[in-house]
């Protein structure tokens, strides 16, 4: 496999996907046909000399145009406030290299690590916290870049997880993903492989019979897919979703909180309900937006995502609630930032904030 293996076109039949590739944007140059003014399209190239700029087909169709904030333009048409770097942000902003004890992995708990088969995406979102990575090391995959990251794995019997992530492991060949997951089944201690993927928003005619083969085997599959704004539901990702849902892989979403995209609490409110309801998929975690350089303009603070939360938990059942989470700098990991509910603590008696505000008392009982 070569190192520019990612996205590569095939002789399957199951290719429709490709037209959605070739007919997007895939260099800076491929800006200049979409409908920018002068001014916007310069700024967009000046910006996209800083992160790597790749836009299927699919996901263009669903900017509207006439709407210079449109939360889907948001996420891939480069802005020049990507340029500002503000005071305390990081290349590095949640510590995967210091955890890094061979290439192309990241062991920060016990129990799992990060792998990371290639650092290229089937689109290249803008507010991306590893666009230093992608833009510094950016290699695709080959078999000889992963071994020793596999030799890690199989000389730690307490790694039960793989992550892939990256990059985006399902911008890869069918041959090279079912290369990858064999390696990993026979490694007999790991028990789940888990996915990170944007393909199935934002290119999901890719997520074919074909790609779903290539990752069944021993393994349980869990697909945490990343879906920020209710529009990026289309029918074309719903038959993404069943198609993973019908072989057998468990289907989480994580978010990332938006300013100017998703924080609004009725647009959380129709992603989140949709996701659960009409793609099957549970809505796992919303993070607050990590401290990537340039991204300022698209943060919130945390006091304006515990607000969005706790407004979103009274109007969404539990199971399409996702946990408000920040992953800490330094390798701190993921931590909740949701509004605790007690209020204070006599012994074995507890003071409780119910769901409709009133204070309750609650004394535990054990034996
Ligand atoms: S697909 Fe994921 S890794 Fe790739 S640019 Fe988007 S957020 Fe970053």
């Amino acid at each position: 496999m070569t190192s520019d293996a990612n996205l590569r076109e095939s002789a399957t039949p199951d290719t429709a996907w490709q037209d959605d590739v070739r007919a997007g944007v895939r260099h800076v140059r491929d800006l200049a046909s979409l409908p920018l003014s002068p001014a916007e399209r310069a700024a967009a190239q000046e910006a996209a000399a800083s992160h790597k700029v790749r836009i299927p087909k699919a996901y263009l169709d669903l900017i509207d145009w006439s709407d210079p904030h449109d939360p889907i333009r948001a996420q891939v048409i480069p802005s020049p406030d990507e340029l500002i770097a503000a005071e305390g942000e990081l290349d590095d902003p949640i510590g995967d290299h210091a955890f890094s004890p061979v290439p192309r992995l990241t062991h920060r708990h016990a129990d799992r690590v990060l792998l990371f088969p290639t650092y290229q995406c089937a689109v290249y979102c803008r507010f991306c916290f590893r666009k230093e990575s992608l833009t510094s090391i950016g290699r695709g995959y080959t078999r000889e870049a992963l071994e020793p990251a596999l030799a890690y794995i199989a000389e730690h019997p307490e790694i039960r997880e793989v992550i892939l992530t990256g990059g985006d492991p399902l911008s890869l060949p069918d041959a090279a993903l079912a290369e990858i997951r064999a390696r990993i089944e026979a490694i007999p201690h790991v028990r789940l492989l888990r996915i990170h993927t944007r393909v199935p928003v934002a290119l999901p005619s890719r997520i074919t019979a074909g790609l779903v083969g290539a990752l069944q085997g021993r393994l349980m599959v869990t697909v945490v897919t990343h879906f920020n704004h209710p529009r990026e539901i289309t029918s074309r990702a719903e038959a993404a979703c069943r198609t993973m849902r019908q072989a057998g892989f468990v289907l989480l979403n994580q978010s990332v909180l938006l300013k100017g995209v998703n924080d609004r609490v009725e647009v959380l409110e129709e992603l989140c309900s949709e996701l659960m309801y009409r793609l099957g998929v549970k809505p796992y975690y919303l993070h607050h937006g990590d401290l990537a350089r340039g991204m300022a303009h698209r943060r919130t603070t945390i006091a304006e995502g515990q607000a969005l939360v706790a407004e979103l938990r009274q109007r969404l059942s539990g199971i399409c609630n996702p946990t408000y989470v920040i992953d800490l700098p330094e390798g701190g990991g993921k931590v909740p930032l949701g509004a605790s509910h007690i209020e204070g603590r006599e012994g074995e008696t507890w003071l409780i904030r119910g769901q409709d505000g009133k204070l309750r008392t609650y004394r535990e009982v054990v034996g």
